[in-house]
C-alpha cells in the first residue's frame, strides 16, 4: 500500500501527528482522520474517506445533470408540440378553414 496522501478536497494537504497514535489533519479546512495505532492506517483512513467524499459528489453532481437533462427534454418537448400545432393550423386555415383550431392530443 502507497504512503502517498491524496489531496484534500479543498486543496489542502494533510499533515501528520504522531505520538502515541497517529492522524492527519488537513491544513486547510481542518478535515481530520481519527487517530489510529499506524501511520500506515492513518493514510489509508485519509485517503479512503477523501475517495468516498469524491464519489459523493460525483453522485450529487450525476443527479443534477439527469434533473437538467430531463428539464430540458421536458422543454424540447413542449416546443415541439407547439410547432406541430403552429404548423397544422397553418396548414388547416390554408385549406380553408379560416376559423380552424387545432386540438392538442
Ligand atoms: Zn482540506
Amino acid at each position: 500500500m502507497s504512503d502517498e496522501l491524496r489531496e484534500c478536497p479543498c486543496g489542502g494537504y494533510g499533515t501528520l501527528y504522531s505520538g502515541r497514535r497517529f492522524l492527519l489533519e488537513c491544513h486547510k479546512c481542518g478535515r481530520e482522520t481519527k487517530a489510529y495505532a499506524t501511520k500506515a492506517e492513518a493514510v489509508v483512513a485519509w485517503n479512503i474517506g477523501i475517495l468516498e467524499d469524491l464519489l459523493a459528489a460525483k453522485d450529487k453532481r450525476i443527479a443534477e445533470l439527469e434533473a437538467a437533462l430531463w428539464h430540458c427534454l421536458d422543454n424540447g418537448i413542449e416546443a415541439q408540440d407547439a410547432l406541430w400545432r403552429d404548423a397544422a393550423l397553418a396548414a388547416l386555415r390554408a385549406s380553408g378553414g379560416s376559423n380552424a383550431q387545432a386540438t392538442v392530443l
